[in-house]
């Protein structure tokens, strides 16, 4: 066999990511690779944590892009901060919750879990009741937007349960970034940790990264060194920042041609404003659930915790789920997401993040679901979904 060069279809994803990269992104990709020392490339890095401190709203001066996907921020973030023998609390309402748990275990720490049901947001008071009983709690931990269920939880509350407990918090916002607010400072948030493949519509494999003043001091004054090299921010940082000005110092190659691409969307999304770009995740959220509903299917989560982002759709009665999604991809090229963890088998997931939150990929998913669900006898209500997005999306 004679492997060529691999050409990938082009597909429309509508899942839990990665989410379309608008071509300007995936162009930037392309520009010529230069050192990572090299001082037009040092320049851009300046740029791309400026870019960073306004997505994330915050003047952070620790704000910077970890070299690897969401899981590598979530792991720079417990191997900086937690200690073997600290105490956590961990907050669990789907999958992700139970990674921050496996990353508190393995440095020796132990985790105190506050377990709410999928699908639900995270209960502040379970959590005030944990931290009370804990005592000596080093940090807050829990996931803004879990895109296993589609919840939104109240990060702010949790960020001052934190504080008031004086514990630091870590907030994953892999999910939520760009797509529903996100707002550091005001929050005072410690560390909080995305991704470029979800709302930022970048390609995967990046982890943008906040850490507060406070949280930089736990990072040096820890009583043990960092058990990971790779992710030790007291190295990183050599190379990451010159707070006083002095020379960059090699610790890893930067993904030079990745760094690009973020520092693309970033511009993209400073361009758009985002406020406007939170705004355009709530309209077509609003209409996929107008279309979805008219049709006859509904939306897992309650109302008032709803990611607008990623939608968990339950499914019509006596239908086979993979065989719809198989047919989306096969015959309209269009991905869409399945259960994860207890919710496997049980609902779809619908992204509507970055660029494929826009009126066509609302549009397109409605219809060809109505094609492929009729075509399948599912009992649903054919011919209505898209004009009650219409209806939504321009009056
Ligand atoms: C996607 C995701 C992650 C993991 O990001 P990767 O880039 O896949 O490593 C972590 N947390 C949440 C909430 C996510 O949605």
């Amino acid at each position: 066999m004679t492997i060529t060069s691999f050409n990938p279809p082009q597909r429309v994803l509508m899942g839990p990511g990665p989410s379309d990269v608008h071509p300007r992104v995936l162009s930037a990709t392309a520009r010529p690779t230069i050192g990572h020392l090299d001082p037009t490339f040092v320049g851009m890095m300046d740029e791309v944590k400026e870019l960073l401190r306004y997505a994330f709203q915050t003047k952070n001066t620790l704000t910077m892009p970890v070299s690897g996907p969401g899981s590598a921020g979530m792991e720079t973030c417990f191997v900086n901060l937690i200690e073997a023998g600290d105490t956590v609390v961990v907050c669990q309402n789907g999958v992700f919750g139970g990674r921050m748990k496996e990353n508190v275990e393995r440095i020796g720490a132990t985790a105190i879990m506050v377990m709410d049901d999928w699908g639900s947001a995270i209960d502040l008071d379970k959590v005030r009741d944990a931290l009370k009983s804990a005592g000596n709690v080093k940090a807050l931990a829990f996931v803004h937007a879990e895109t296993s269920t589609g919840v939104q939880s109240d990060a702010k509350g949790l960020c001052a349960l934190a504080q008031e407990f004086g514990a630091l918090s870590i907030v994953d916002a892999v999910t939520s970034l760009a797509g529903t607010p996100v707002m550091v400072d005001e929050w005072g948030a410690d560390a909080v940790y995305s991704g470029t493949q979800k709302c930022l519509s970048c390609t995967p494999g990046i982890s943008p990264l906040t850490l507060s003043d406070k949280a930089v001091e736990v990072v040096r004054n820890r009583k043990t060194k960092c058990p990971s090299w790779f992710m030790d921010l007291s190295l990183v940082m050599g190379y990451w920042e010159n707070a006083s000005g002095g020379a960059r110092s090699y610790h890893h190659t930067a993904p030079v041609n990745a760094l690009y691409a973020l520092h693309e969307s970033l511009v993209m999304l400073k361009a758009e404003g985002l406020e406007n770009s939170w705004a355009r995740h709530t309209k077509n959220h609003l209409a996929l659930r107008a279309g979805l509903e008219a049709m006859g299917l509904g939306l897992m989560v309650n109302e008032a915790d709803r990611l607008p982002q990623l939608n968990a759709v339950t499914l019509p009665e006596g239908i086979d789920e993979a065989a719809v999604r198989k047919s989306l991809l096969t015959n309209y090229d269009l991905e869409i997401g399945a259960g994860l963890g207890a919710l496997a088998g049980k609902v779809w997931r619908i992204g509507l993040m970055g660029q494929s939150s826009d009126a066509a990929h609302v549009v397109l998913c409605l219809s060809a679901l109505d094609g492929t669900l009729s075509a399948m006898n599912a009992p649903i209500k054919s011919g209505v979904a898209v004009a009650a997005a219409q209806k939504v999306l321009f009056g």
